[in-house]
């Protein structure tokens, strides 16, 4: 077979990227992209084995190298982050401990933003240092405090930008050029932002990390990550790494992640448009005691979201008043919104940090993180915004319900 690509430099612009980009036909000429659910392949003789495993020929060798269906979507999102390659891994935390791992020696140093995706955080707190590598934990909006924390053997900063879950904005551009200045590296995981909404390689960053179990896949099916950097960097520190330990992706969840990036600006722009509004709503509801929103002018680092963000985002992040009793009263009143600690979903979803993806700090922790016991996560989903409105409308009416019983 020799497959055939498409142009893509003819691609220009974004959605069109991620419709054609990357696609690999067989000699069917398949439309839509093939699933390719194979473990190996075959050679017509041995001498063709050898030049393929010399790398005088470059086809595919072993599914947990590379795969056709995972090369289309590591194409496809190189094309969308205008990243010179990308690696497919089994999940956003294979793609995060492969970003750092395959930098990070015993003896180097990272700095690391505090506020991380609790797995991360263990990555950063735990894991690395048990293979001698030492970790520092800053409060990422404070520049200073990143300055101050770099040492001589410092090799990688990490972040993520909007925070969860308090959406907190960190200045990609300035921790960057903090990395520049004592020869370390930048990784940021972009998740909460998409691959559409902030660019962290424009801003100077070195490599960038999803789960793309998220926007990506959209629709809370499958689990994926993707790690992104220029060639270079993928072939020092990732490559080999990965081929050899092994968290790939399957072909199967990659076809899925492939076809769902053809429809990623769609979802992303939709779910953006309603938390708009859910934010606004939330902003003037009487049960609300903060409203954290990126694209709101009150949000408290709104202009530094406007210089690196084109947009605020599908999440929302909010304080009931009441505390943890009245936070869990609103949850479990709402019938179309369901509780999940998932988000990125075509399904609209809340979580209880507190209690859930945060429920490993201890309270100081939390606070420090600004972490309340009333704060309440929300995943905008594609469902009506008017329905989201009502349902958040009724369920705060259940605390009411609740108080004016109690007052009888
Ligand atoms: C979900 C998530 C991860 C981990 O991704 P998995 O696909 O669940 O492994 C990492 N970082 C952020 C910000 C996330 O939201």
């Amino acid at each position: 077979m020799t497959p055939r690509k498409t142009r893509d430099h003819k691609i220009s612009r974004e959605a069109t990227k991620l419709v054609h980009g990357g696609s690999l036909r067989s000699d069917f000429q398949e439309t839509s992209e093939a699933l390719f659910l194979t473990q190996g392949y075959l050679y017509d003789t041995m001498e063709a084995a050898e030049a393929r495993f010399k790398g005088d020929d470059p086809g595919f060798i072993y599914s947990r190298y590379s795969n056709p269906t995972v090369a289309m979507f590591e194409h496809r999102m190189a094309l969308l982050e205008g990243a010179e390659a990308a690696r497919a891994t089994a999940s956003g935390m294979a793609a995060v401990t492969a970003a750092l791992m395959g930098q990070l020696r015993a003896g180097d140093h990272i700095v690391a933003a505090r506020a991380l995706f609790g797995s991360c955080l263990y990555v950063v707190e735990e894991l690395l240092p048990r293979f001698g590598v030492e970790s520092t934990l800053v409060d990422g909006t404070d520049l200073a405090q990143w300055r101050a924390a770099m040492r001589p053997n410092t090799k990688t900063l990490f972040l993520e930008s909007p925070t969860n879950p308090t959406l907190e904005i960190i200045d990609i551009a300035g921790v960057a050029e903090i990395a520049r200045e004592h020869g370390a590296t930048l990784v940021v995981d972009n998740v909460f932002a998409t691959p559409l909404m902030q660019h962290p390689l424009k801003l100077g960053a070195d490599c960038v990390v999803y789960s793309a179990t998220k926007h990506i896949d959209g629709q809370g099916r499958t689990l994926g990550g993707v790690i992104l950097a220029s060639e270079a960097f993928i072939a020092a520190h990732i490559h080999t790494l990965l081929r050899q330990t092994g968290p790939s992706l399957s072909p199967f969840n990659a076809w899925v992640m492939l076809k769902s990036l053809e429809t990623l600006p769609l979802r992303v722009a939709a779910q953006t448009r309603s938390a708009e509004k859910i934010a606004d709503f939330l902003s003037e509801h009487p049960r609300v005691e903060r409203t954290l929103y990126p694209g709101r002018s009150d949000h408290p680092q709104h202009a530094l979201a406007k210089r690196q963000m084109k947009g605020g985002g599908t999440l929302v992040t909010f304080e009931v008043k009441g505390g943890k009793p009245a936070a869990f009263k609103f949850a479990n009143a709402l019938s179309i919104i369901g509780i999940s600690n998932n988000l990125g979903d075509a399904k609209s979803l809340v979580t209880h940090p507190a209690t859930t993806t945060h429920q490993r700090l201890k309270p100081e922790a939390r606070a420090r993180l600004g972490i309340g016991d009333g704060m309440i996560r929300l995943s905008v989903g594609l469902e009506d915004v008017e329905d989201l409105i009502e349902d958040l409308d009724q369920a705060f009416g259940a605390l009411e319900a609740g108080k004016r019983r109690a007052a009888e």
